[in-house]
């Protein structure tokens, strides 16, 4: 049976076409996946489906009846329930209060009710069972708050869930639970649109497929009927063949040592790190997820007062002390919580990639047409996708906005580019785009590169040499020829060769 219908569905926002004539159908028990490149409307789709905006055109027909619901509130009441991509949790309350705030049923503002807790007690056991529900929301990991908005939203026991890329702040341990209770959910008749980026999430979990571009849709699949092709999915997305790659002109091209580190240690985070890494190189850090690699990457962007390191730069002994100390050497990094740490979102995309780029001018007259052609060019480059460089960052898109983030960092006198995981969350045309661009720079300008990124598919396809960590520190290097799927298995989990 169907659950939804959305019918040609039609949303400008000013100049902007966000959807053209999108459709998607969502069947009872079934897990409905929704992909496009970033920006190709499928945040738009959901919130209208949700109640959050109205359609400019076009018909949603809910459980047999055609429906015109004017706020979210009224969509949760019938049913529909959504976890947004950018988060709504109130960091003072506790788990257990963002859980049941603004759910009538516990009449108004009153939360303190054992049922309350009792139900978000239910639902977190399922989800994420060391997370303390007493505790404050502001304390909690990236993914933790990920998994507080998930419970939120099946709390309410919707019958159509729609999750709008719940997975790019969750750890792996936290996807699969997540997978889980969708399957839970899904078996007891509740329809799921997911929306991801992480393609092999959607064909692992997913029953059919919807994929859209450019506001329209461009293809729908039935995987009970229908191959799960990934080429031919790309393809859909991208509306082309993916480029194979960029071929790995690696190491032996690369030169001198330009950043040598020895002995690196902090506290009982970091321990006893040594590398080299050369110019123009790129240098993977891989392993299991939380194994110092983010801590690492933020030692030698000197945020830590702390560390203990020997370090050299072209032969030069360096501080890492002090984030200051790394910039002046040219020591940038991309950071990798976007969301947390990127933007002002009431500014406009110009003074947003223009920010690092002023506190570097050396005398205080700011270039502005200088600066506008780079930014230009920065668009350009990733390809991203604004109505101009004067729109606030806030209305883009969840992807373009983080490529406003990397974009941030482009164009600097960058010597060694600290990149934590700088795809996570774009679409492949942007990821290509952006990677393209990262090694066009490296090969050419003799930029090193040390490269974290939780998709092991990232580190395979473009570093030269990896580093695998492990409780906080290096337990094996992988040459070119080394880093392959099965080896960066073998290493992060400490698996001898017999
Ligand atoms: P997706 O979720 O597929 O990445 P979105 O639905 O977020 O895409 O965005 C579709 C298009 O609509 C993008 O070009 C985006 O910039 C634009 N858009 C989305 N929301 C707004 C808004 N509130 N104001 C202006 N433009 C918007
Ligand atoms: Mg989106």
């Amino acid at each position: 049976m169907n659950i939804l219908e959305a019918k040609n569905i039609k949303k400008n926002f000013g100049g902007v076409v966000a959807l053209s004539g999108a459709s998607l159908t969502c069947h009872e028990g079934r897990i409905t996946g929704l992909l496009g490149a970033n920006g190709s409307g499928k945040s738009t789709l959901s919130k209208i489906i949700a109640g959050a905006y109205a359609p400019d055109a076009g018909e949603i027909v809910y459980l047999g009846k055609t429906v015109h619901y004017k706020n979210p509130y009224e969509a949760k009441r019938h049913g529909i329930g959504m976890v947004y991509q950018n988060l709504s949790l109130v960091p003072e309350l506790t788990v257990w209060q963002n859980i049941v705030l603004g759910d009538e049923r516990n009449h108004g503002y009153f939360l303190d009710d054992d049922s309350a807790r009792e139900k978000s007690i239910h639902i977190i056991k399922k989800l994420w069972p060391k997370l303390n529900i007493e505790g404050r929301v502001y304390e909690l990991t990236p993914g933790e708050m990920q998994v507080v908005e998930i419970a939120k939203a099946v709390s309410r026991n919707p019958k159509l869930l729609i999750l709008d890329e719940p997975t790019a702040a969750l750890e792996e341990a936290q996807v699969a639970s997540l997978f889980k209770l969708m399957r839970e959910l899904a078996a007891t008749g509740v329809a799921i649109i997911f929306t991801s980026h992480r393609l092999w999430e959607v064909v692992e979990i997913c029953d059919d497929l919807t994929i859209f571009r450019n506001g329209e849709n461009v293809a729908e699949m039935d995987f009970s009927k229908d191959e799960k092709n990934l080429q031919k999915i790309i393809f859909y997305i991208t509306g082309s063949q993916e480029e194979a790659g960029i071929a790995k002109t690696c190491a032996e091209t690369c030169g001198d040592v330009r950043l040598s580190i020895r002995n690196l240690n902090l506290g009982a985070t970091l321990k006893d790190i040594s590398f080299d890494l050369k110019k123009g190189e790129i240098l993977g850090i891989g392993g299991l997820a939380g194994q110092g690699q983010q801590e690492l990457m933020l030692a030698l962007a000197g945020n830590f007062r702390k560390v203990a390191c020997e370090a050299e730069i072209d032969g030069q002994p360096i501080r890492l002390t002090k984030p200051s100390n790394a910039i002046k050497h040219g020591i940038m990094l991309v950071p990798g919580d976007r969301q947390l740490e990127g933007l002002f979102s009431a500014h406009s995309v110009f003074s947003n990639l223009i920010f690092p780029k002023i506190g570097l001018e050396k005398n205080f007259v700011i270039p502005h047409g200088k600066l506008r052609k780079e930014c230009e060019q920065i668009v350009g480059i990733l390809a991203l996708k604004t109505a101009g460089l004067d729109v606030p960052v806030s209305t883009l898109s969840g992807g373009n906005q983080q490529k406003v983030v990397i974009g941030k960092w482009l164009g600097l006198e960058t010597n060694v580019l600290l990149l934590s995981d700088p795809a996570k969350g774009i679409d492949i045309g942007a990821k290509n785009d952006l990677y393209s661009y990262i090694i066009g720079e490296a090969r050419s300008k003799g930029m090193s590169v040390i490269l974290y990124a939780s998709d092991s598919k990232e580190l395979i396809e473009y570093c030269d040499r990896l580093l695998i960590m492990y409780e906080g520190t290096v337990v094996s290097t992988l040459d070119t020829e080394e880093i392959t799927e099965e080896n960066i298995i073998r290493a992060s989990m400490c698996i001898e060769d017999e």
